[in-house]
């Protein structure tokens, strides 16, 4: 749609073009939601596109992923036969209410900062142990943990000039098997929970999205049974993190995120 508030639309090329981000800037990745709903409080643009970040870098620390780079160029990304979680970046792009067509647009990046509950990728970083590297606008650095960034239903810890900068996923995770599995109340909409998965030496690592207002990260004993690892996957997460809306409600959420555990749990044992 046409942001009609919008004056004029800046394409930064170098981190010294973001220094002078200010209130009223929008920055964008791939644009799905930026311009998908009025901006009334936007008067600039911020085309992070042109900075030219390369969308993957892969490096012995692991994978690391610009947050530009589109869920397409994920997906379809060649990676090390030895990474076996990788397939898990298909699997959550399909948890997305969206076509297909939304892939070739949407972004990592632009995913996680909207820090909404159904964002996919907010759970496949969370179950991977994901580093995000925030720039801040005095040219100061964070590296955040996905639990400790998104802060809540749609809100995140960025303030003004403040830009996510990439993902990195570390080797180590890389190579362990990954489950995903989601529902929603009908056959192709919003999620209303999704529980990642992911298999280390000792553990399994379960990240919990759309059914609670930010992600929840859990790490359970890998020789407790699917019921046992459920139970305590949901006894970990505090009742208010549930909620309700049309999406479903926050009793059934509970319920579900136990059945999908048990799901991710069992292929994972399979
Ligand atoms: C049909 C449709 C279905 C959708 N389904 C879902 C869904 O199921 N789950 C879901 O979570 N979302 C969904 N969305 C919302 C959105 O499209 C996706 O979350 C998408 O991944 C956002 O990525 P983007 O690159 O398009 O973000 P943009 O629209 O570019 O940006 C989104 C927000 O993040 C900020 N931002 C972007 N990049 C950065 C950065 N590098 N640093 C700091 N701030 C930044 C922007 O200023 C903006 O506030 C859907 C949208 C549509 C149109």
């Amino acid at each position: 749609m046409d942001l009609h508030t919008i004056d004029e639309t800046l394409y930064p090329t170098s981190r010294d073009d973001l220094a002078a981000l200010r209130d009223g800037d929008g920055l964008m990745s791939g644009g799905t939601w930026l311009m998908s709903e009025p901006q009334l409080h936007l008067r600039r643009v911020v085309d992070l596109r042109a900075m030219g970040w390369p969308d993957l870098t892969i490096d012995d620390a692991g994978l690391t992923i610009a947050s530009t780079c589109t869920f397409r160029t994920l997906i379809d990304g060649v990676y090390p036969s030895a990474w076996l979680a990788t397939p898990i970046f298909g699997r959550t792009a399909r948890a997305f209410l969206a076509s297909w067509k939304i892939w070739q647009n949407a972004t990592v990046g632009g995913n996680l900062c909207l820090g909404f509950p159904a964002g996919a990728m907010i759970g496949m970083s969370t179950v991977m142990d994901a580093r995000i590297l925030v720039w801040h606008r005095d040219g100061t650095d964070s590296l955040l943990i996905p639990t400790d960034f998104v802060t809540g239903n749609a809100t995140t810890v960025l303030a003004t000039g403040d830009v996510v900068r990439s993902i990195l996923i570390p080797d180590a995770a890389l190579r362990q098997p990954t489950a995903i599995a989601k529902i929603a109340l009908s056959p192709l909409g919003r999620s209303g929970a999704v529980v990642h998965g992911r298999r280390t030496d000792a553990s399994t690592v379960v990240a919990v999205t759309a059914a609670t207002d930010r992600p929840y990260r859990i790490e359970v004993d890998s020789t407790l049974s699917p019921e046992a690892a459920a139970r305590e996957v949901v006894s970990q997460i505090p009742m208010t993190a549930f909620y309700t809306d049309a999406h479903g409600a926050a009793d059934w959420r509970r319920q579900v995120t136990g059945v999908l555990t048990r799901q991710v749990i069992g292929e994972l044992n399979s």
